[in-house]
């Protein structure tokens, strides 16, 4: 589904870079979610586990939160997510629908509700380490 389809351009990126840097065993594959990004980290990894080319035997999956930033298209400011003060169920909505952020969430400098979410979202590949064949 959506964790697997992820996975697999992960794999297939990180296979385009080593075939292109001429590394023929990964050993490391760093991805980064970003906090709002609706995805189960266990399930990126399964399906890791399940997806991986022999290129990645041996290869640790490595997954990194991203934490959530927002910008004010009002005045500039760039604030980090806070569930401070929310109601669980509130700070959950968020999470899980991110546009919902801008019934709950204003600027913290001028009070604006017209922001974008600066980073938080996606899903991408940050590193990957690997041994060179002729090394
Ligand atoms: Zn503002």
């Amino acid at each position: 589904m959506h964790e697997w389809a992820l996975v697999e351009g992960v794999i297939a990126t990180a296979a385009r870079f080593a075939e292109e840097n001429g590394i023929t065993e990964v050993t490391e594959v760093v991805v980064v979610v970003g906090e709002l990004q609706q995805v189960e980290h266990e399930v990126l990894e399964f399906a890791f586990e399940n997806l991986k080319t022999p290129l990645f035997k041996n290869a640790r999956f490595v997954l990194e939160s991203q934490p959530a930033r927002f910008k004010c298209r009002n005045c500039g400011n760039e604030w980090g997510f806070t569930s401070e003060g929310m109601t669980e169920d509130v700070s959950e909505a968020i999470h899980f629908v991110p546009e919902m952020a801008h019934v709950y969430i204003k600027c913290s400098e001028c009070g604006s509700p017209d922001f974008e979410v600066a980073e938080g979202r996606g899903v991408w590949l940050a590193t990957i380490k690997g041994v060179k064949g002729d090394e």
